[in-house]
């Protein structure tokens, strides 16, 4: 790393989450430049496909004009402004309608926050003070489930169930439980069909809501597809299984839709995707296609009744931020769910998507693969060792090593334990799947060959 290139200046001044400190001190950063479409291009010129959009996040590709048009035209007008003490202005009201008009079950209010794990965090303690409100202060549980990702922020880290959230970090707070990961492939016992596995799922929830004592549990959260702990499709009748167990209960449902609102999975919501009906939605990242931090809730009148109750009962709702309702993000959100809308872009993910699933599952008899699964345009591909060879590879030892291969090749790609992720941007096209998958499939061919 040559002294005061950008690489030695990132070294030295730039703390990177999610990233091994030492290792990068060692190794330095990957820096990149610019975009156009479904790729991005690094500090040398050298091109990759975003084959992750970004972190599930960049629907419209890395060069939409319009959004940039959108937040500058709302720089000049106003470029900031907050919805505390009754204060608003035309880009939340237009956008809080908006959603409330997409929502795939009845809701009532949006409230805004900046990224996904503020808008976790928020709904939690939303939760908590509704309990509060209907003079239930013991029902303030929440069940979310192993390997599920709801963010970072000491709460929302808490409802994440992976442990490299917790480790070192005094996490999780107590209060907050996990639930079994329905990943059929690898939970899913000799013999066990997936409605079998749903059952076994929906069964551990009622036995663990048992346990606590019903009494004591708020909310169950989940995502409608697992995205981070490894794009874990839920199984046939999984959801219907797991909603019944919560009604049995009176628990409300979270929905947290940041990976796969707004088209994701083929609908507009993956709400929709497999019939589930919140009580909460939680949304984030493609809602402004990731071009400026940006998050939102939908509640109920089930969860807003009471809250407002309370609220006017002590006075004010202690809650809110400065970044909040913001107007720039709000324009681009509009912008980004208009071009969605225009471009019919939900269908895309659908066509697409099953294009691409289509081409995936061609990889089914590769000798390093193990599974591909996936729903509209979000995929994992579950790496194995040859047979015979398990011992020698660690968890996370092959994704990690196609992740450099992919790389080197031009495919950015995301390693989870060993499940590669493909979650590209809503805008591509079948050549540009195929194309993706060819890669991925020399890549493949080049590590089996290594070992
Ligand atoms: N929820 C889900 C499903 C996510 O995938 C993520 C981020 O990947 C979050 C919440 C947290 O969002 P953020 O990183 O914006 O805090």
């Amino acid at each position: 790393i040559l002294l005061n290139s950008p690489e030695a200046r990132d070294t030295a001044f730039h703390f990177h989450g999610y990233t091994n400190a030492r290792e990068h001190e060692q190794n330095g950063p990957m820096i990149m430049d610019c975009g156009k479409g479904i790729r991005v291009f690094d500090n040398t010129g050298k091109s990759y496909i975003e084959a992750m959009a970004g972190l599930w996040s960049v629907a419209l590709g890395f060069d939409e004009v319009r959004l940039a048009d959108a937040a500058y035209a709302q720089m000049r007008k106003l470029p900031f402004y907050h919805s505390f003490s009754h204060k608003s202005h035309g880009p939340v009201i237009d956008l809080a309608e908006k959603l409330i008009s997409l929502a795939p079950a009845p809701m009532s209010k949006v409230f805004f926050t900046n990224s996904g794990s503020e808008a976790n965090d928020t709904i939690i303690k939303m939760v908590w003070y509704r309990s509060n409100a209907m003079g239930k202060p013991e029902k303030k549980k929440i069940i979310s489930r192993l390997r599920g990702y709801h963010g970072v922020t000491a709460l929302s880290a808490s409802l994440t169930g992976l442990p490299n959230n917790h480790r070192s970090f005094d996490l999780p707070f107590e209060g907050i439980k996990h639930t079994t990961c329905p990943h059929f492939w690898r939970n899913g016992t000799d013999g066990e069909t997936e409605e079998q596995f749903a059952t076994r799922c929906a069964e551990d929830l009622d036995t663990m809501i048992q346990q606590e004592g019903p009494d004591t549990v708020a909310a169950f959260i989940a995502e409608p597809i697992m995205g981070a702990g490894g794009v874990v499709v839920p199984p046939a009748t999984y959801w219907e299984k797991i909603q019944a167990v919560l009604s049995r209960y009176d628990i409300l449902l979270i929905a947290d839709e940041v990976i796969c609102g707004f088209g994701r999975t083929g609908q507009m919501f993956g709400s929709q995707t497999y019939d589930i009906q919140p009580d909460i939605i939680t949304m984030s990242k493609q809602i402004t296609s990731s071009y400026i931090p940006f998050s939102a809730f939908m509640i109920n009148d089930r969860v807003y009744e009471p809250v407002a109750d309370e609220s006017n009962r002590i006075g004010v709702l202690g809650h809110g931020f400065t970044g909040g309702a913001h107007p720039v993000g709000a324009a681009v959100a509009l912008e980004t769910i208009k071009i969605i809308e225009e471009r019919d872009l939900v269908a895309n993910a659908a066509e697409t998507g099953a294009y691409m699933m289509d081409k995936l599952n061609t990889l089914k008899g590769h000798a390093l693969v193990g599974e591909v699964r996936g729903k509209g345009l979000l995929a994992a591909v579950e790496m194995v060792a040859p047979q015979g060879r398990e011992a020698e590879f660690g968890a996370g030892t092959l994704g990690g090593r196609m992740n450099v291969i992919m790389t080197e090749k031009g495919l950015i790609s995301r390693n989870m334990i060993d499940a590669l992720a493909f979650c590209p941007p809503l805008i591509i096209t079948p050549a540009e799947v195929d194309e993706m998958v060819d890669i991925l499939t020399a890549s493949l061919d080049q590590l089996a060959a290594e070992l």
